[in-house]
């Protein structure tokens, strides 16, 4: 059901004119389904946008389907949170990600407030390596600089420091780790994501849950039509569809992505209260097999199991293309040839893990070939804020407020460098 808060306001006022209620819709007049702003897309980038947007305009509207009841036997869209954690952490080797990151933690416990759902647990993230590895994610040194470059508070933990503090972890001897004690640890994406929303439409924000099949410019408006036949109109409007956006063919230009074959893994394990260690992110180099990825603490789920998360680089053979390829990859078992090495990986790490069951989820990640989501106006009504990169949820709130400015103005209205969120095109990738 949609219902539009600013008419019920505008109706208190005595401006709105006749309201009826149409199929469960309550619409005004012949205005009823025009805009000044859309997002297409209600995952956290549009949820966040949506949120922001609302703060500048009454007359916002944001499209998007909830997630499905059932993976996998789900036709439509899928996207990248249907998750109960994501990885937060205010450094990055890089000083922009690093920025984005550290303004976006900077909100949580607001908009926590603001909307009564918590999604935030500051538990602190640490990275592990060998040592010498510098590269990437790994990249101690260059996390060090924008650490200080930006006023984050992090410590240096060696061999003897990690197995004192987390004795059940048995990192590769001669490790070392950089630990951000505060302001870091985990979000849950699909509370962010409500947090994000119950805020905005308590601004104003109406929310549309259907899949958006057209996006078309009509003279001087944008028509969006939806699944069930909808039809909107708005003056602009930003596609934020994840790694759905060149798959839904909404743009007049596919965009250069490449769809990544994520995939968790979800060890259910016996509660233990000692088995605290904040959010982990390893990088094992000896031994027969390499890992690196994520090491979540093992945490409470709401349907009361005990959950560690782990998920590491692999992305099967090559790039996921086309909305089938899309689908088949999201109602499946993930890279099953490569469940095994996670399994020993996590066990080689945690040795005296207790497991009561492993699920394995797919997931995709929309990787970029700049590296940073793209937050740009393709022409002067249609703008997107789509590339993840692996790494946005935690960001998602400034990528939001970005892309908000942005197309509320229908210009660049950040401090940030515009060049380094501009969309790049391809006509191969799917
Ligand atoms: C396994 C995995 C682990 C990750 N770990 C981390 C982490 O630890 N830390 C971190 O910060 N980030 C992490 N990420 C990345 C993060 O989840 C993404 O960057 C983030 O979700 C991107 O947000 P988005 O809004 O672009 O996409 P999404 O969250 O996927 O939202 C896109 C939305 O668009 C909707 N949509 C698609 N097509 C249409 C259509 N035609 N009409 C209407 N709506 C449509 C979808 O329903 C969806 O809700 C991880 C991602 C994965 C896959």
């Amino acid at each position: 059901m949609t219902i539009k808060r600013r008419h019920f306001l505008s109706a208190g006022l005595g401006i709105a004119g006749s309201l009826a209620l149409n199929g469960g819709r309550l619409v005004h007049g012949q205005s009823s389904n025009n805009y000044e702003f859309a997002i297409v897309g209600a995952g956290l980038f549009g949820s966040a946008t949506a949120r922001h947007l609302s703060t500048m305009s009454d007359d916002v509207v944001l499209i998007g389907p909830d997630e499905p009841q059932s993976r996998r036997d789900h036709q439509g869209v899928f996207a990248s949170h249907y998750d109960a954690s994501r990885l937060v952490r205010g450094i990055d080797p890089d000083l922009l990600w690093a920025t984005l990151a550290k303004r976006s933690i900077s909100r949580y416990r607001n908009i926590e407030i603001d909307s009564g759902i918590d999604f935030y647990q500051d538990i602190g993230y640490m990275m592990v390596t060998p040592g010498g590895l510098g590269e990437d994610w790994f990249n101690l040194p260059a996390m060090r600089e924008v650490a200080a470059d930006l006023g984050v508070g992090v410590e240096d933990l060696n061999d003897d420091d990690l197995n004192e503090r987390f004795p059940f972890l048995q990192f590769t001897p001669g490790s070392s780790a950089v630990l951000q004690p505060q302001n870091a640890g985990f979000v849950n994406p699909r509370k962010m994501k409500a947090a994000q929303q119950r805020i905005a439409t308590s601004q104003g924000t109406t929310i549309i849950r259907d899949v958006v099949t057209r996006i078309k410019r009509k003279g001087s408006q944008v028509e969006i039509a939806t699944r069930d036949g909808t039809k909107l109109r708005a003056n602009r409007v930003l596609v934020a569809t994840g790694a759905y956006t060149n798959a839904s063919n909404l743009l007049p230009r596919r965009l250069d992505f490449l769809i990544r074959a994520a995939m968790i893994m979800e060890t259910e394990v016996e509660p233990d209260t000692r088995h605290n260690y904040p959010t982990t992110l390893y990088a094992k180099t000896d031994g027969e097999e390499e890992f690196w990825g994520l090491l979540m603490p093992p945490f409470r789920y709401d349907d009361g199991r005990t959950v560690l998360k782990t998920m590491d680089g692999y992305y099967g053979p090559r790039p996921l293309q086309g909305y089938d390829e899309l689908g088949d990859w999201n109602r499946g078992n993930g890279h099953e040839d490569h469940h095994p090495t996670l399994q020993r990986a996590l066990h080689e790490v945690f040795p005296s893990l207790s497991i009561r069951t492993t699920e394995f989820k797919p997931c995709l990640i929309t990787d970029t070939p700049s590296h940073f989501p793209y937050i740009d106006m393709l022409d002067e009504r249609i703008g997107v804020a789509a590339g993840g990169n692996g790494k946005s949820a935690k960001s998602s709130d400034e990528i939001g407020r970005i892309a908000a400015a942005m197309l509320q103005s229908g210009n660049w209205k950040t401090s940030l460098p515009q060049s380094v969120f501009a969309a790049r095109f391809s006509a191969h990738t799917a």
